[in-house]
């Protein structure tokens, strides 16, 4: 209740910012950006300094819990019957995947929000729970069920093909992938082994899965059915979306050529569509712009009214990177 009343006062939309720890392949002479404030982040580099506000900084040395726990309260509105996305965006190799899936000794956001639900939803005797779950990716237009039944083992996986699944919109609004797979998970221990599968199945569907992973968008989602609060047979569905976001790095600099020069305008054409949607929920536009790519199609029943959107940003601690930090920043800036 009380993240919701901080959400109706800045709005549904937060933004948080989390600076990657050093690795060994950072000059470690220079460390830009740094934060300089719980909500504060300033970018120094030759002859400028820029200071951006967000909704909260994750210094580099901050552990999964330390974003978690501001990531949890989020989760109770999507109990409580709030549509939620959760994004992770940013440049590759600045951590989107770490935060979101995590490691094994430090799990991320995604297997500690399915172990937090189950914990919620069993202590909460007022009303019956059932929880599901989907996995897809999207990569270059095409949607790929991650967790299709219709390819029992990890190894047929190889052959799931990149069709294309086509996504329907009901009269209300509410969207749905055509024939993705949606499958029951009774309880935590089942969650866990649906959510390894869909990270199998999109690991053994390509040689790299770095690579795949920085061209590629990668959805997971929750759906709660809660009933039995008030009337009889009165049921409220909720979706939680937890999104490893494509790498957002601009192509010049990377040399792209042929296919992933493809790969990565198709990357950076729906990163550009997803900031141009929120920015338009923002400012409470009339018109948002959903229809631009598949991946603000599929989360556009999920991003507008009555849901909480958080986005959290993600860069790089070295001055070498600088160029990119700013551009992920000022994304932050403006869906903010
Ligand atoms: P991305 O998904 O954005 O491309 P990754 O999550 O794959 O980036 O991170 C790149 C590398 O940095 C990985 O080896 C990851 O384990 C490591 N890493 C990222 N963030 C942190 C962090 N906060 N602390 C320690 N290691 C990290
Ligand atoms: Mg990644």
């Amino acid at each position: 209740e009380a993240l919701d009343k901080i959400l109706d006062i800045k709005g549904s939309i937060r933004v948080f910012c989390r600076i990657r720890n050093c690795l060994l392949m950072d000059n470690k002479k220079i460390m830009s950006p740094i934060s300089t404030g719980p909500e504060k982040i300033t970018v120094r580099s030759v002859g400028t300094r820029k200071e951006f506000n967000v909704d909260k900084v994750f210094p580099q040395d901050s552990t999964q819990e330390d974003v978690f726990l501001e990531v949890e309260p989020i989760l109770r509105s999507a109990l409580d019957g709030h549509n939620v996305c959760i994004l992770a965006y940013g440049q590759t190799g600045t951590g989107k995947t770490y935060t979101m899936e995590g490691t094994n000794d430090r799990q991320g956001v995604v297997p500690r929000a399915i172990e937090e639900l189950f914990r919620q939803v069993s202590k909460d005797k007022s009303a019956s729970f059932s929880l599901s779950m989907s996995m897809l990716e999207v990569y270059m237009g095409s949607l790929r069920d991650l967790l299709s039944q219709r390819h029992p083992s990890a190894r047929a996986m190889n052959s799931i093909p990149k069709c294309s699944l086509g996504i329907l919109t009901g009269s209300n609004g509410t969207v749905e992938v055509e024939g993705l797979a949606d499958v029951m998970v009774p309880d935590l221990k089942q969650a866990n082994r649906w959510y390894a599968r869909g990270r199998r199945a999109r690991a053994t569907c390509w040689t790299n899965v770095n690579e795949a992973s920085s061209r590629s968008h990668c959805l997971t989602r929750i759906t709660i059915c809660r009933s039995g609060d008030k009337v009889e047979g009165d049921k409220v569905v909720s979706k939680l979306w937890l999104v490893d976001l494509g790498g957002s790095e601009r192509l010049l600099k990377t040399g792209a050529t042929g296919q992933t020069l493809d790969e990565g305008k198709a990357i950076n054409l729906s990163l550009s569509a997803l900031g141009d949607v929120v920015a338009a929920l923002k400012r409470k536009r009339s018109h948002i712009p959903y229809r631009n790519s598949k991946l603000t199609q599929i989360l556009s029943d999920s991003l507008g009214d009555g849901s909480k959107v958080l986005m959290i940003v993600h860069v790089s601690p070295s001055e070498d990177d600088v160029a990119e930090t700013m551009c992920s920043l000022s994304f932050a800036k403006r869906v903010r």
